[in-house]
């Protein structure tokens, strides 16, 4: 268990009017992520869908049961259970009025152990009496995998040392992984191929190490506007690939188009030289009878069609966008 921090006032006052308001509730429940609240004796008040989805339970489920009960049971990474110890994260911050995260395995309802970073913190009312607290969960396994293939990877140097981002081997392992929780768990995620523009010309231009800075500062640009828990890595040449997960068409486009305007406003100062580039993306949610190659495919020919239409574009369909 780690206690991060003293309660954080803000985070207390939205869950207050989160209760008191509907259409909070309405955003909480499209949460990608798990949210459930408890009374002061741990019985479950609310359980949203994104805890509909990671743990297999419908809110009728588990409303009005204890959630240091007979389901979830979260064991600790020492394997030991820990809802009916003082160790419960969801008592902890009732009795010890502070927000805490851990990371934890839930039982899902099909046996399965699930790993979680859970953050949970005390519900107060109008007159700051604790009322209960609410627990955040999230699925841990994609970062966990990744933060284990990491170790291995670096290892075996699979990060590019010129971009300072993962390889292709290291972008097919995690499409690998991530198609597979796809299957297991119905988590949707989307895939960004980027080609940069007429990158010949900055070589013969500027010079191979100049183009060398130029790849640089895309990955850079792409790595730092993805969020924590997105992937990305070298393709090859001046080609990258993004994983962007728990996502839809319309994020996943948003993402895009982010990214390629990003990109084209950024600029390599080198002596008195302003140095930009743009990208062409083509962009496709993964669907369940992808493998890695029909996806990778799939979106290299969407990436062509946004070079054949006029570059510096995103395209998720075929055709001028
Ligand atoms: P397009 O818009 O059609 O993608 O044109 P392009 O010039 O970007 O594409 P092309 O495939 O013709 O050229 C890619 C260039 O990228 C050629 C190659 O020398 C360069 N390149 C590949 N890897 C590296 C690298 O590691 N460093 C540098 N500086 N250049 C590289
Ligand atoms: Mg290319
Ligand atoms: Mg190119």
């Amino acid at each position: 268990m780690i206690n991060n921090s003293e309660p954080r006032p803000i985070e207390e006052m939205e869950i207050k009017s989160v209760i008191k308001n509907n259409n909070h509730r309405d955003i909480l429940d499209n949460l990608f992520e798990g949210v459930y609240f408890t009374d002061i004796n741990r019985r479950i008040t609310f359980w949203n869908k994104g805890a509909e989805k990671i743990t297999g339970y419908k809110k009728s489920q588990v409303l009005g049961k204890y959630c240091n009960g007979d389901f979830l049971i979260y064991l600790n990474k020492q394997g030991k259970t820990i809802c009916e110890t003082k160790s419960c994260p969801i008592l902890k911050s009732i009795t010890e009025k502070k927000l805490f995260e851990t990371e934890a395995y839930i039982l899902h309802k099909e046996g399965q152990r699930i790993p979680v970073l859970i953050r949970t913190f005390p519900i107060r009312d109008e007159k700051e009496k604790i009322i209960g607290a609410a627990g955040i969960f999230s699925n841990n396994s994609i970062r966990m995998s990744v933060h284990k293939k990491m170790e291995e990877l670096s290892r075996l140097a699979m990060f590019d040392s010129i971009t300072e981002i993962g390889t292709r081997k290291y972008i097919e392992i995690n499409l690998f992984a991530i198609l597979d929780e796809m299957r297991r768990y119905g988590w949707t995620f989307g895939v960004l191929l980027i080609d940069i523009d007429h990158f010949k010309k900055v070589n013969d231009t500027y010079g191979h190490d100049i183009g060398d800075k130029v790849l640089k500062m895309v990955a850079k640009t792409l790595s730092k506007n993805l969020r924590s828990f997105d992937i990305i890595g070298r393709w090859g040449g001046e080609e990258f690939i993004g994983i962007i997960v728990n996502i839809n068409e319309d994020q996943l486009y948003s993402i895009a188009e982010k990214l390629r305007l990003l990109i084209e406003k950024s600029s390599l100062n080198i002596g008195g030289a302003k140095i930009q580039v743009t990208i062409s993306t083509g962009a496709a949610l993964a669907q369940l009878t992808d493998t890695v190659e029909t996806l990778v495919k799939r979106v290299d020919k969407l990436m062509y069609n946004s070079k054949s239409s006029g570059r510096n574009r995103v395209s998720m369909k075929f055709g001028i966008e």
